[in-house]
């Protein structure tokens, strides 16, 4: 354990996570926020439940405004490392692979963004939160203390994740998720709102050959002594 010195935490801070998919972030970001004593907010997980609602209401279909109505009658939390849409516990439901393709498609839209965006803001206003996702230090809160942007090689990414499907008993192939993969890189660093981007004052950390504890290690000694 590189240190157990805790910023000061009379002010709430935002430490904030972005980087590509399957690189990660969650997993560390998790750790930091247990070892800080502080909350972990999942902003994936908001677009996956947005992506859950829309998938589940046939009418929406793809229209921009009428998904763009519904995101605004939700209600979407995050508690004790659960996800919960309109009071129901959606963690492992926004998972499937549905959720995932739709997440991506609703994360384009400009009214979805607006919401959530405003949603995560709200949340880090008065308490310390460890916040991930694709724009956190970029656009939801660019003035956040501390700003880390992890990633890896898309091939690093793509092996990780294919041992973990694996180990879930969820058989896929290497070339499938590698594809998948290159595919929600080129979305998220492409779409015209709010961009997959490395902040400018982001520290850079590459997980290649990395195990948790030392990107973990990195990313408090970072924050210790910045
Ligand atoms: O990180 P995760 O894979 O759970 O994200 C689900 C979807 O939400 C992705 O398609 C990603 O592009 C989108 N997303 C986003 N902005 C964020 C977090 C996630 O557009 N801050």
């Amino acid at each position: 354990m590189a240190n157990n010195k805790q910023p000061d935490s009379r002010e709430p801070y935002v430490v904030a996570i972005d980087g590509p998919s399957a690189a990660g972030k969650s997993t560390v970001a998790k750790l930091v926020a247990a070892r800080l004593g502080i909350d972990y907010i999942d902003t994936g997980a908001m677009y996956r439940a947005v992506a859950l609602a829309a998938l589940r209401e046939e009418e929406v279909g793809e229209a921009a405004a009428e998904i763009g109505a519904l995101v605004s009658g939700l209600v979407i939390d995050q508690a004790d490392g659960r996800t919960l849409l309109n009071g129901e516990d959606v963690t492992d439901k926004i998972r499937a692979a549905a959720c995932t393709k739709r997440a991506s498609q609703v994360s384009q839209l400009p009214e979805v963004r607006r919401e959530l965006v405003a949603l995560q803001r709200a949340i880090g206003a008065h308490r310390s939160v460890v916040m991930d996702g694709r724009d956190i230090a970029s656009n939801v809160f660019p003035d956040a203390r501390y700003k880390f942007f992890i990633t890896a090689t898309p091939e690093e990414r793509a092996r990780r994740r294919t041992l973990e499907m694996k180990e879930k008993g969820l058989p896929c192939s290497y070339d499938e998720v590698f594809a998948d993969i290159e595919k929600r890189d080129w979305d998220d660093a492409n779409r015209a709102l709010n961009p997959l981007v490395q902040a400018p004052d982001a520290v850079l950390i590459v997980t290649d050959g990395l195990g948790v504890e030392e990107v973990l290690e990195k990313v408090l000694e970072y924050i210790v002594n910045p």
